[in-house]
């Protein structure tokens, strides 16, 4: 039982450096100086405050961008999320964003793309169901800019 044990505790250790590298240098961190659409995320059980910029590119993402303050986790998913969704249509964006919520409240990875590989980082909050909302923050806001909506939080 030690190997599957030791990859495991592998993959976390990997799983981490993902969310502590995202946490510390966010990536797309700035607003965008033109967007077509954006959102707010407010986590008030952590203090999560997230705020989402998307730039279309015809009919598919062609920038995303965050601002935001919080846990390491609701930064790191935030950062994640501008990197995956470029080149997506809204639609795809959605599935995205209902995939990152099952790993991140169920547990269970999804290698079958490099971004579902990446974003599968978050699937260690399902152990802790307060830390859930962190990792679902920004993907909330995503819907919410995506729909014309200004204003979220987390459920
Ligand atoms: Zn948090």
């Amino acid at each position: 039982m030690s190997g599957p044990a030791a990859s495991f505790d592998d993959l976390r250790d990997l799983y981490q450096e993902v969310i502590l590298d995202h946490g510390r240098k966010p990536r797309n961190h700035f607003r965008l100086e033109a967007f077509d659409a954006s959102a707010r995320g407010d986590n008030p059980m952590c203090g999560d405050r997230v705020e989402l910029f998307i730039k279309m590119d015809g009919p598919r993402i062609g920038q995303a961008s965050f601002l935001g303050r919080g846990c390491a986790i609701s930064q790191a998913s935030a950062s994640l999320l501008t990197e995956a969704v470029p080149g997506l249509t809204p639609d795809e964006a959605r599935a995205l964003s209902a995939r990152l919520r099952e790993i991140a409240k169920t547990g269970a990875r999804d290698d079958s793309t490099p971004a579902l590989q990446r974003l599968s980082a978050l699937s260690g909050v399902h152990e802790f169901p307060s830390r859930v909302k962190c990792a679902t923050l920004a993907w909330h806001a995503l819907e919410a800019a995506l729909d014309g909506t200004k204003e979220t939080s987390s459920e």
